[in-house]
C-alpha cells in the first residue's frame, strides 16, 4: 500500500484549491470537504489503523506521526514553531515505508516538511513539490525545491493525477516492500547538548581554565566557578518547576470555576471538571520534583569532611526523556516526602488560601 503523504498550509475557505492544510485554528476542518472530495477525509485517531481510500488530518496541537499499518498522535517537541508539523510526519513515514511514500509539499509560510522531504527521497521515496509561481505563499515549495532533490514541480490540478499514477507504479514496483521499521518520533529526547548554556541568561558558556581552576563564562559576562554553576542552575530549575506548579495551580481554580458555571451544558461542565482534575494530578506530580532532596555535589567541593553520597546505579543508556503518556499514572494525593539525608523537605500541597489563588474542590 503506498502511503500517500499530502500536506500544506494556509487554506482559505474562499479558495478550496489550496486543500490540505492543518492548524490550531483548522479545528473543523475535515468537515469542510465533506461533499466536495470523493474520498472520506477525517481526523487522525491515535492508533487508528491506516485505511486505503480514506484521507487523514493531523489533529490541532499534535504530530501526526505513521507507525507500521497504523497512525500516532504525539506530543512531541514543536517543530518549525508547529504541531502538527509536516517534518516529523514526513520522517516518521519514510523510516517506516521507504520508498513506498510519495510526500507532497504546497504552499506555506518558512521551511517546514523541507527536512521531512530530505528523508523521504534519502529513503527511496518520491518527493513532489508544489510549482511555486501558483504557490499562495511560495516559501515552503520554494525550499523544499532549494534543498531537496524533488522528483517533479507540479502545478496544483496535475498532482491528483501524478498522485495516482505513481501510486500505481510504487505498488508494481515493489509489492514485497513490507515496512522497514524504525523509531516512531513521538517523544521528546534527551540527545547531547550542542552547549552549556548560562544559567543567568541562557546564552552559551565558554570554558575558561586557569590552572587546576575551571571556570564559565557567557558572551555577556555572568561568569560562575563549577559548584557557582551547578548552585545556579539547580536554583533556576526551580523556579521553573515553580512557575509550571504556579500555572497548573490556576488551572484548576479557573477550570473548576468554569465548570460550575450554570450556563454551560452537563458535557461541556464535565470536560472543564475533568481538567480541572487532571491538572491537580499533576500539581502533585510535580511538587513531588519540587520537594525532593537533590543532590548537591557542589557542597562537597573543598570538602574532605563530608560523607560521600550513594551513587544510584544508571538508568537505561539511552537517555530518552519521556512524554507524559509514558509516564507511570500518579497515585495522586500529597507530595509530602520524607527528609533525605538528615534535611528536611519542604512540603507543598494545594490548599485554598486567603489569597485564593487555589480552588475549592466542590462537594
Ligand atoms: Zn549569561
Amino acid at each position: 500500500m503506498p502511503l500517500l503523504t499530502c500536506w500544506g498550509k494556509s487554506l482559505r475557505k474562499s479558495r478550496p484549491q489550496s486543500w490540505s492544510s492543518f492548524g490550531e485554528l483548522d479545528a473543523k476542518l475535515p468537515g469542510f470537504f465533506e461533499g466536495r472530495v470523493p474520498l472520506p477525509v477525517i481526523y487522525a485517531q491515535d492508533h487508528a489503523p491506516i485505511e486505503p481510500g480514506k484521507v487523514y488530518f493531523a489533529r490541532p496541537d499534535r504530530h501526526l506521526i505513521v507507525e507500521e499499518g497504523r497512525l500516532r498522535l504525539g506530543h512531541g517537541p514543536r517543530e518549525n514553531h508547529a504541531r502538527p508539523a509536516i517534518d516529523p510526519l514526513f520522517r516518521s513515514a519514510a523510516e517506516v515505508y521507504g520508498p513506498l511514500v510519495i510526500a507532497v509539499v504546497l504552499t506555506g509560510f518558512l521551511t517546514d516538511g523541507t527536512a521531512g522531504l530530505w528523508e523521504v527521497k534519502r529513503r527511496g521515496g518520491i518527493a513532489i513539490v508544489q510549482d511555486p509561481d501558483e504557490a499562495e505563499v511560495p516559501g515552503m515549495p520554494e525550499s523544499a525545491l532549494k534543498h531537496v532533490d524533488v522528483d517533479h514541480c507540479l502545478r496544483l490540478k496535475d498532482i491528483g493525477q501524478a498522485l495516482n499514477k505513481l501510486a500505481a507504479d510504487a505498488v508494481k514496483k515493489a509489492p514485497h516492500l513490507a515496512s522497514l521499521g524504525g523509531e516512531s518520533d513521538m517523544d521528546y529526547t534527551a540527545d547531547m547538548p550542542v552547549a552549556m548554556t548560562c544559567a543567568t541568561c541562557g546564552g552559551a558558556l565558554r570554558k575558561i581554565t586557569k590552572g587546576t581552576y575551571t571556570q564559565f563564562r557567557c558572551h555577556i559576562g555572568h561568569t560562575f566557578g563549577t559548584p557557582e554553576l551547578a548552585k545556579e542552575q539547580l536554583e533556576r530549575l526551580r523556579s521553573a518547576l515553580e512557575a509550571s506548579a504556579r500555572m497548573l495551580n490556576e488551572r484548576v481554580k479557573f477550570f473548576r470555576a468554569t465548570a460550575n458555571e450554570t450556563s454551560l451544558t452537563k458535557p461541556e461542565s464535565m470536560a472543564w471538571e475533568a481538567a480541572a482534575q487532571e491538572s491537580e494530578t499533576r500539581f502533585d506530580q510535580l511538587t513531588k520534583l519540587l520537594t525532593a532532596d537533590w543532590t548537591r555535589p557542589e557542597l562537597a567541593v573543598g570538602s574532605s569532611k563530608l560523607e560521600p553520597p550513594r551513587i544510584r546505579p544508571a538508568r537505561n543508556a539511552a537517555t530518552r526523556a519521556t512524554l507524559p503518556s509514558r509516564t507511570r499514572k500518579s497515585a495522586g494525593g500529597n507530595a509530602a516526602k520524607k527528609p533525605v539525608n538528615g534535611r528536611q523537605t519542604a512540603r507543598m500541597t494545594r490548599r485554598p488560601t486567603a489569597a485564593g489563588s487555589a480552588a475549592q474542590r466542590p462537594k
